[in-house]
């Protein structure tokens, strides 16, 4: 029965209001869990690499479960490497559903069983977001590296349609895939399904550069986002309303990383966010409040060491550059990446936003 009492809300006010309530506090309201570093494709791109260690057990997950949902988590992205190859993301997805959670789940949808999808419809995930690589059997296989792997992943998608699972699919665009881009989103929307992209490959965490070299150019991602009408629209608009860099250029982190989220990787390792992984903070022999309100909070804190391009550049709040993707292309948190550096000036200009001078 519908409670009167409770007016229904979009998710988009619920977060308004969560953030007007909780002010400047630091609540870890969202969170990347990844499962394992483990999966069943070899992709060109991937910038997982190998593991550095022995993956957490399932207590140990479960435990790291309680404890967030202790420090008041709400959103949660499960992701891998391949989440599902876990022989017990059953039991860790159920106990993560029970806790309340609102859960986004990352796969490639290879893993996909009938099984799988039935569990997932009982105990529905905000979103199952389930990346394709290619569109034919050829391209798709050419970037997993698995042969099989382009009919598994249709039929994963099938299973989760026919049972109704919330579906969004998407793609990394690369090199390897980019002249299907828009067969890929015909074939999603004509699903019926929300369907988005990315071009912003990384280098992978072990400081492997071999992903960097299957990046479009910053003039293609750019035609990208003009090809695409929601896209060049949200582009517009986000010009349009930009009020500039934020308040304190001095500080490394502008973003929400360790504010309001974290991610904790397959051996344990609390960091500030999904890219951002060094420093971090073991939570075998810790516990998430200790890590989040001590390790993270000195983390958050850093201060500039030196003086950077970025630090006084007006697009700082619209480029990709953050402390996690300059690591893993330059091995310097601090250093501007040349590759969004170009995405950044390219998309003011098409986008009609002209760069105030400084004085
Ligand atoms: S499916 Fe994802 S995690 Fe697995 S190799 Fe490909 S990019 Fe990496
Ligand atoms: S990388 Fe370039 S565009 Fe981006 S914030 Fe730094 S100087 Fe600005």
């Amino acid at each position: 029965m519908l409670c009167r009492q409770l007016p229904e809300l979009s998710s988009q006010s619920f977060i308004e209001r969560l953030a007007a309530k909780s002010g400047n506090r630091r609540i870890p309201w969202s969170g990347s869990f990844e499962l394992t570093a483990r999966c069943n494709m070899h992709c060109v791109h991937c910038y997982v690499g190998s593991s550095q260690g022995r993956e957490l057990s399932t207590g140990e997950v479960l435990r790291i479960l309680d404890q967030l949902e202790a420090q008041g988590c709400l959103w949660l992205l499960l992701t891998g490497g391949e989440p599902l190859i876990r022989p017990d993301f059953r039991q860790i997805y159920i106990h993560a559903k029970k806790k309340g959670f609102i859960i986004t789940l990352f796969t490639n949808g290879t893993t996909i069983t009938p099984t799988v999808s039935q569990y997932l419809a009982e105990w529905p995930p905000s979103s199952v977001e389930l990346t394709l690589y290619g569109l034919t059997e050829q391209t798709y296989e050419r970037v997993t590296g698995v042969r099989g792997s382009h009919k598994k992943c249709m039929r994963g998608i099938e299973l989760l349609m026919r049972c109704g699972v919330p579906l969004t699919l998407k793609t990394m665009v690369m090199t390897e895939n980019r002249h299907e881009l828009w067969a890929m989103k015909s074939f999603a929307e004509g699903l019926g399904l929300r369907f988005y992209f990315d071009a912003t490959i990384n280098k992978r965490l072990d400081g492997d550069a071999g992903p960097a070299s299957l990046r479009i150019t910053p003039r293609e991602v750019v035609d990208l986002d003009l090809a695409d009408e929601k896209r060049s629209d949200d582009w517009k608009k986000l010009f349009k309303s930009y009020s500039g860099p934020p308040p304190d250029p001095d500080r490394l982190y502008v973003c929400g990383a360790g504010r309001t989220y974290f991610h904790i990787d397959s051996v344990g390792a609390l960091s500030a966010c999904l890219m951002s992984r060094d420093p971090s903070y073991d939570l075998r022999t810790g516990t998430f409040q200790e890590g989040w309100d001590q390790f993270l909070l000195r983390v958050v804190e850093r201060k500039r060491t030196r003086a950077t391009p970025c630090q006084a550049c007006q697009l700082m709040a619209v480029c990709g550059q953050c402390p996690g993707f300059a690591f893993t292309e330059t091995g310097d948190p601090e250093e501007p990446v040349t590759y969004l550096c170009e995405i950044a000036h390219l998309r003011a200009r098409v986008f009609g936003y002209n760069i105030p001078s400084v004085p």
